[in-house]
């Protein structure tokens, strides 16, 4: 569930955590300078960063406020200055906290506002004290905005199985053929392992292949033109936007874009057949729906060839792209 800004969020809230160390050391060692410019360059930069994030005003107001007080040697080492910073502190972490709430709330492909979808399937009896209680231990949303679903919340002790199963050779094959069949040139971007299936049968299938293990690469590549772009696993992803942005970037005019995803309508109906309460294996961040899909082509200008709904025990959405 990590996003750039969620990691941002973290980064703070440790940024607050040794801001406060400092100062209570600057509080110990009196005239330390060194320990004074660190404790002011903190604040500093978690002011600038609350600012950003459009936090709450009074906390980057106090935030500033603290910072000018220890670059003035304004404050006395007291009670009083004491229990003002811990104000501080802890209503800064406070606000933090609610903004990652916030964060966990927008939907991933179009920033809009979800509603909890949930099952009765993905509750689980009974906490560790033996209390009789329903907790959920997994949380979907729906997207009220573009329709699609992502993943909110996810214990990571539910979870038996990290790696999914990966693509047999016959579904790789098929898919190479459907692409084929819309591609019109030899140059591929593939973003995935190249140890996978998948990377193996576009290389039998002759494409020249320049290959990407995942965002941080993509960020650093230099701009191409490719007739394909194939992306594996693109939904596991919570910045999943981030790179399709760039994927869509290096497409040539009508070039192809294939990347698939989980159907989770069709896995929570299997689940409800089959009686069982939860699937075991990681959970992706984002789940595409048909309309879903839709909007996330046009939210990059692409516009889709091909949709098809493969597999039988979890089901997986396939799309075929064009760039207009
Ligand atoms: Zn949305």
């Amino acid at each position: 569930m990590a996003t750039s800004r969620m990691n941002q969020l973290v980064v703070m809230v440790n940024l607050c955590s040794s801001v406060v160390e400092g100062i209570e050391h600057l509080i110990t060692s009196q005239g330390n300078d060194r320990l004074k410019e660190d404790a002011v360059s903190g604040l500093l930069t978690l002011e600038e960063n609350l600012k950003g994030l459009q936090a709450d005003k009074s906390v980057i107001h106090e935030t500033r406020w603290i910072a000018e007080v220890i670059k003035n040697w304004l404050f006395v080492y007291d009670r009083e200055f004491r229990d003002r910073l811990y104000r501080w502190y802890f209503k800064a972490l406070k606000e933090l906290r609610n903004l990652m709430f916030a964060e966990i709330e927008i939907c991933p492909v179009c920033s809009g506002k979800g509603t909890v979808h949930y099952g009765a399937s993905l509750y689980m009896e009974g906490d560790e004290a033996g209390n009789e209680l329903l907790k959920p231990v997994r949380i979907f949303m729906k997207c009220e905005e573009c329709g699609n679903y992502y993943l909110a919340k996810e214990e990571p002790w539910i979870i038996k199985r990290q790696k999914r199963a990966g693509n047999s050779l016959a579904r790789c094959k098929r898919i190479l053929t459907d692409i084929k069949r819309l591609a019109s040139g030899n140059s591929m971007l593939f973003i995935g392992s190249q140890n996978s299936q998948l990377y193996k049968e576009a290389v039998s299938a002759g494409y020249e292949i320049n290959a990407l293990l995942g965002v941080e690469a993509i960020s650093s590549m230099i701009k191409e033109s490719y007739a394909v772009v194939m992306i594996e696993h693109l939904t596991d992803n919570r910045d999943m936007n981030a790179i399709l942005d760039k994927a869509t970037d290096c497409l040539a005019d009508g070039g192809i874009l294939w990347f698939d995803g989980p159907d989770l309508d069709k896995s929570m109906d299997l689940l409800e057949k089959k009686g069982s309460t939860l699937w075991r294996q990681a959970a992706s961040e984002v789940y595409l729906t048909k309309e879903g899909t839709e909007s996330l082509a046009k939210l990059f200008g692409l516009t889709i060839e091909s949709r098809k709904q493969v597999g039988t025990t979890f089901r997986r959405i396939e799309i075929i792209a064009k760039k207009a």
